[in-house]
Parts: structure tokens; sequence; C-alpha cells
């Protein structure tokens, strides 16, 4: 059974002068898994899914990913292995602004030539892998070129942004509060889709919400505060 996540004795801060934000003992994740970590606001989600993505360091601890000691390679390899292996589903979408639909989903073939030989050998060309999964996350899949992607609706780019994601089948996906403008309709397609995309490319899915209705469909639930030590009193240097 091989791990796509493998994290053990974390200890992370945001800078010196503040508290220990998260204080871990172990998680694990198998390939394939579909985790779904959950907590409230400002319990430390999203800081742990910059650690997973080897956006952040621990200060202490092992942060293996995908059987690679992220905490150990330089910024630079680290850039490039997220590149090539992880997608990334942002609270706030991250999309650019000034370029069309179609492109902001191609960005991860333009940083990755891994990624950009995997949506070839899906799609006869990207923008046809592309349109594929633009098609199956329910957006229109004509005149994807013309209009800028801030001529969406959030909910539209929430889509964009997963499609973005899934290009080029990265092996690990990670999603941050995806679901958090879409209705509750739109909410359980977008996750049938994430669903059927992840388990046709094998990919490991870690999805993070405050929103715990959407938990049940996952194979493995984590609360976040029954894992995380820091803010215990019991943490290290705290
Ligand atoms: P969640 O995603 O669960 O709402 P976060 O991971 O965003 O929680 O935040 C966890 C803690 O880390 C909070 O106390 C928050 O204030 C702090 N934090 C988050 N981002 C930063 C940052 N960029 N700089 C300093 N502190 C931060
Ligand atoms: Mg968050």
């Amino acid at each position: 059974m091989s791990l796509a996540v493998d994290l053990s004795g974390i200890v992370y801060r945001w800078r010196k002068a503040l508290p220990v934000v998260l204080d871990i003992p172990e998680i694990s994740v198998t390939v394939g898994e579909k985790l779904f970590v959950r907590g409230p606001s400002g319990s430390g989600k999203t800081t742990l899914l910059n650690l997973l993505g080897g956006v952040a360091i621990p200060e202490q601890g092992e942060l293996k990913i995908l059987g690679e000691r992220l905490d150990l390679m330089p910024a630079r390899s680290r850039d490039s292995f997220r590149a090539d292996h992880i997608g990334f589903i942002f609270q706030q979408f991250n999309l650019i602004p000034y370029l069309s639909v179609i492109d902001n989903v191609l960005l991860p073939c333009r940083f990755s030539l891994r990624r950009l030989s995997k949506a070839k050998s899906r799609g006869r060309e990207p923008e046809a892998e592309a349109r594929r999964l633009l098609r199956r996350m329910g957006l229109p899949v004509e005149n994807l070129t013309g209009p800028l992607v801030t001529d969406l609706s959030v909910g539209q780019q929430q889509m964009v942004a997963a499609a973005r994601a899934l290009i080029g089948g990265p092996d690990l996906i990670i999603a941050d509060e995806p679901t958090s403008s879409l209705d509750e309709n739109a909410r359980y397609a977008f996750l049938n889709l994430l669903f059927l995309e992840a388990e046709e490319a094998g990919q490991t899915l870690i999805f993070v919400s405050h929103d715990g209705r959407l938990a049940e469909a996952f194979d493995r639930i984590v609360d976040l505060p029954d894992i995380n030590r820091a803010g215990r009193g019991k943490s290290p240097k705290c």
C-alpha cells in the first residue's frame, strides 16, 4: 500500500513571533484515497494544504508527498514537483483575470512538460482536453477563447479552477473549500465530477471544508482539531 501523503511530527507557525498553528503527530493518505478534512474556520485547514502542496515547510517534522521528502527539497525543486504532481483548487480560485477560460485551464501545461504530455495523451490536443474537462464540469464549451475568465459567474469560475487543477492528471488533487460558491445542487454535481475524474485517473483527493454535509461521500473523514495538538496548551514552544 503506497502512500500519497506521509506526515510525521509536523510543527508549523507562520512566523517565529506567532503561535504554533499546526502540531500534528501523523497523517497518512493512501494513493487513490479520497479524504475529507473538516474543521471550523481558523482551525488551520488552508495552512495544512499549504504544507501538503509544499508551498509552506514545517519547522519540525517530515513531510513526504508521493514518496518525496518536500521538507528536504530546495525551493525550486519543490516548485517543479508541485507543477508536475499537484493540482490545487484554491479557496480564492487564483485564476488569471486577463486570460481566457481556455488559457486559464491550460496554465499548468505551460509550467509542466509532464502535465502537457499527459493532457495530449488523453485528448488529441491540450485544448481538446481542456474542453473535455470544462464540458464535464458543466460549462458551455463554445467560445471559451473569447471571454475573459472574469466574465463568468463566480460558480462558473470555480468550475474553471477545478478543470485547471485536473488537467494533465496530477497525482494529488488538493481542494480548499471548492464548493463554497456553489448552491446545493451544484455542490453535489461538482463533487460527483471531481470523484469521477479522480477515480478514472487514479488520483488521490484531499478535500477541505468546514461544511460537513459533503463528508459522507468520501472514503475517510479527518477532523483537524482531533489530530492537531496546537492550541491545546501542550504544543512545543507555543
Ligand atoms: P482555515 O483554513 O481552517 O480557516 P487557516 O489555515 O487559514 O484556517 O488559518 C489558521 C491560522 O493561521 C489562523 O489563526 C490564521 O490567522 C493564521 N494564518 C493564516 N494565514 C496566515 C498568514 N498568511 N500569515 C499569518 N497567519 C496566518
Ligand atoms: Mg481556509
